[in-house]
């Protein structure tokens, strides 16, 4: 007969819950390798749990702009931490300096964290770094994370499917490069490709992204919703139709980050509005 103390499921969860997990085999974070981590859409208990391993190991983290601070300090104390985003109004960092900096520190022989807001692939250049990487000879691993456009839905209490109205979603963005209107998307097919439609980066150029879907036939009622912020303390979500948007210019003076909705997934913000007053009282999301 074993003398082995047997545990009762949940005996030894500490306060935190996090005492359980003080057994499980996390990958190594070797020397020389290069990990790109989504950290969530802001609220730091959004982060994975394999993101929150490599946090903790990294010699130097290099983090985008987005990243919520409460993150970066979970870092180790001796770490070195690199911002690659905008600068007091300076440009951000050219993706090719970014990508060539995680070369160099690789070949420096540490552990390299590239901390990416949400997921580090949905409209985060994290392929073209992975590329960069490949072609250097660098060992990579990619920690997706939580993109803004499931967790900004969620927060909402805006199903991303619904068995009644979709059974597709599409993501797009709303600018390219120099800040326009994408013209590498055929608008015409985009229009009528999907009952909802989820937008990055899109404010800016809402009025006329919804003047060009209401030409190429999209309902004038269809409900839209721009949600800030979201998953943090200062959420804001702004539902209207695509008229509304079409004939309000300062539907582009909505606080940013900001995530767009397009589709009757919409209507259930009102009923499923969950993240309010009380919840969000608690930084971690
Ligand atoms: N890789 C990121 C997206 C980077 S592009 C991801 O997977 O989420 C940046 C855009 O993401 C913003 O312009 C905005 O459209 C969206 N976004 C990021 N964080 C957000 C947040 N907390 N609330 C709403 N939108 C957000």
């Amino acid at each position: 007969m074993s003398n082995e103390k047997k545990t009762s499921p949940g005996e030894n969860i500490a306060p935190n819950g996090f005492a359980a997990l003080d057994s499980v085999n996390f990958p190594d974070f070797a020397t020389g390798c290069v990990w790109l981590v989504g950290a969530g859409p802001g609220a730091p208990g959004l982060l994975t749990l394999l993101g929150y391993h490599a946090l903790t190991r990294a010699d130097v983290i290099v983090y985008d702009a987005l990243v919520n601070d409460t993150i970066l300090q979970w870092v180790r104390s001796d770490a070195d931490v690199e911002f690659a985003g905008k600068r007091g109004g300076k440009p951000s960092s050219k993706q090719q300096d970014i990508s060539l900096r995680l070369v160099e520190l690789a070949r420096q022989n540490r552990r390299v964290l590239r901390l990416k807001g949400g997921d580090p692939l949905m409209f985060g250049r994290g392929g073209e770094e992975c590329q960069m990487l490949a072609a250097a000879g660098i060992p990579f691993r990619i920690v997706p994370g939580i993109t803004a456009g499931a967790a900004a839905l969620a927060y909402a209490g805006i199903p991303t499917t619904h068995r009644d109205i979709n059974q597709s979603v599409l993501f797009l963005t709303g600018h390219d490069s120099s800040g326009d209107v994408p013209v590498g998307i055929d608008w015409e097919k985009v229009t009528s490709a999907s009952p909802v439609i989820v937008m990055y980066m899109a404010v800016r150029n809402l009025p006329k992204i919804a003047q060009t879907m209401l030409r190429f036939g999209r309902s004038a009622d269809e409900p839209v919703a721009v949600i800030s912020n979201a998953s943090l303390p200062e959420q804001s979500v702004h539902t209207t139709t695509l008229a509304g948007v079409s004939d309000s210019p300062d539907i582009t003076k909505l606080p940013t980050p900001a995530l767009v909705v397009i589709g009757r997934v919409v209507d259930f913000h009102g009923q499923l509005d969950w993240y309010v007053n009380a919840l969000r009282e608690n930084p971690l999301g």
